[in-house]
């Protein structure tokens, strides 16, 4: 039996991807041998690789002038590429810190060179994104670094946010780079206001394994050339992310993802599937004064839902009754606690109305 799985990451991947992969699995469309095995310089692996990159730039809407990259090491791996390929001239770069994964981003970019904070909401206990105006920003950092989706305290970037962002950052400027990890094509974006753009895939996109960068080329050739060759963007540019051997399996599976999201309408279609999802769980959060939603209401992130109920002691019943009622990993992040509700592309209204049922079910029982 298939739960609706609200894991924060990996998460669920759509069931007609999981099944094709299981059809395909030992035999990939009669060539008598799986994905797994095929040499990643075969015709058939290299159509599954080009067609993924090729997916992933019609469904970002990449502009003329970026490379997609396909890349390992994960987010946590784009902490330090992204300063060591991107800190120059001046070795300096700005953080806003909305959440753990942001302070992570910085502590390895003091690695490499000045990293500023710009603007936090830590004070809040990270459960807003500051606005523009708010922001201390250098004019002459080499890029400015952002966290799309702050996947444990459950808010995101709105319109309204870049909106101040773009009137208050110097004209012309610096390049903005964003963790997209646990937001990455969950609803259109515009890949034109970013420098560079990272996700890694086992939230939005597929399974662990694979990493997109989405870059513009000039900062690709950023680099010192003394970089390690594996750690330069421009090694994995100049060859179509097959320098080295790619994760051939978690493309793969990327790429029947990407098929899946083309089927659903692509990201405009799939962003009115999640913000109705977010809205349904939301407005069971405002109907009354049990469940109390931690995010102020102009962050509220779509993809991670996070909330309390009155007690702790209510937390772990809720919790225990979910899982018996086959939904699952809904425990908060232990460093914040309480619930979180992970709404990624692939969980079906179906589930967020299943959550919704069970809340007014329990309040009944508890309120
Ligand atoms: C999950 C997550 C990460 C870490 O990703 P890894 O692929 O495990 O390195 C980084 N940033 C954000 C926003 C995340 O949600």
């Amino acid at each position: 039996m298939r739960v609706f799985n609200f894991s924060a990451g990996p998460a669920m991947l759509p069931l007609p991807v999981l099944e094709e992969a299981q059809r395909d699995l030992v035999d990939h469309r009669g060539s008598g041998q799986s994905v797994m095995e095929m040499s990643h310089r075969s015709p058939q692996y290299d159509g599954i690789h080009q067609g993924a990159l090729a997916a992933l730039r019609r469904l970002l809407a990449v502009p003329d002038g970026y490379d997609v990259l396909l890349l390992q090491g994960g987010a946590s791996l784009q902490f330090s590429m992204v300063p060591m390929n991107l800190m120059q001239p001046r070795r300096r770069a700005d953080y806003v810190l909305t959440g753990s994964w942001s302070e992570k981003a910085l502590a390895e970019a003091r690695r490499e060179g000045e990293a500023r904070v710009a603007g936090s909401s830590e004070e809040s206990s990270f459960t807003r994104i500051p606005r523009g105006e708010e922001l201390d920003l250098d004019p002459q950092a080499d890029y400015l670094h952002v966290t799309t989706n702050n996947t444990i305290a459950g808010t995101q970037w709105q319109e309204e946010h870049w909106a101040s962002l773009a009137t208050t950052s110097p004209a012309g400027g610096v390049p903005l780079v964003a963790d997209a990890s646990s937001d990455v094509l969950s609803r259109p974006v515009d890949v034109s206001r970013f420098g560079l753009v990272y996700a890694g895939a086992q939230k939005n996109l597929g399974p662990a394994g694979v990493t997109v960068v989405v870059v513009r080329k000039e900062l690709v050739e950023r680099a010192p050339e003394s970089l390690p060759t594996m750690l330069q963007y421009r090694t994995h540019a100049a060859k179509d992310s097959l320098y080295n051997t790619p994760p051939t399996w978690a493309v793969y599976v990327l790429s029947m993802a990407c098929r899946w999201v083309e089927e659903q309408g692509g990201t405009a279609a799939l962003g009115e599937l999640n913000r109705r999802k977010a809205e349904t769980l939301y407005a069971a959060l405002d109907a009354g004064g049990f469940y109390r939603g931690t995010a102020e209401p102009a962050s509220r992130s779509w993809m991670n839902v996070t909330f309390r109920l009155p007690s702790e002691e209510l937390e772990r019943r809720f919790l225990a009754e979910a899982e018996a009622a086959g939904l699952l990993n809904l425990k908060g992040h232990r460093s914040v606690g309480g619930v979180r509700a992970s709404l990624y592309n692939a969980m079906p209204q179906a589930g967020v109305d299943a959550l919704v049922a069970l809340m007014a079910d329990f309040e009944r029982r508890m309120g």
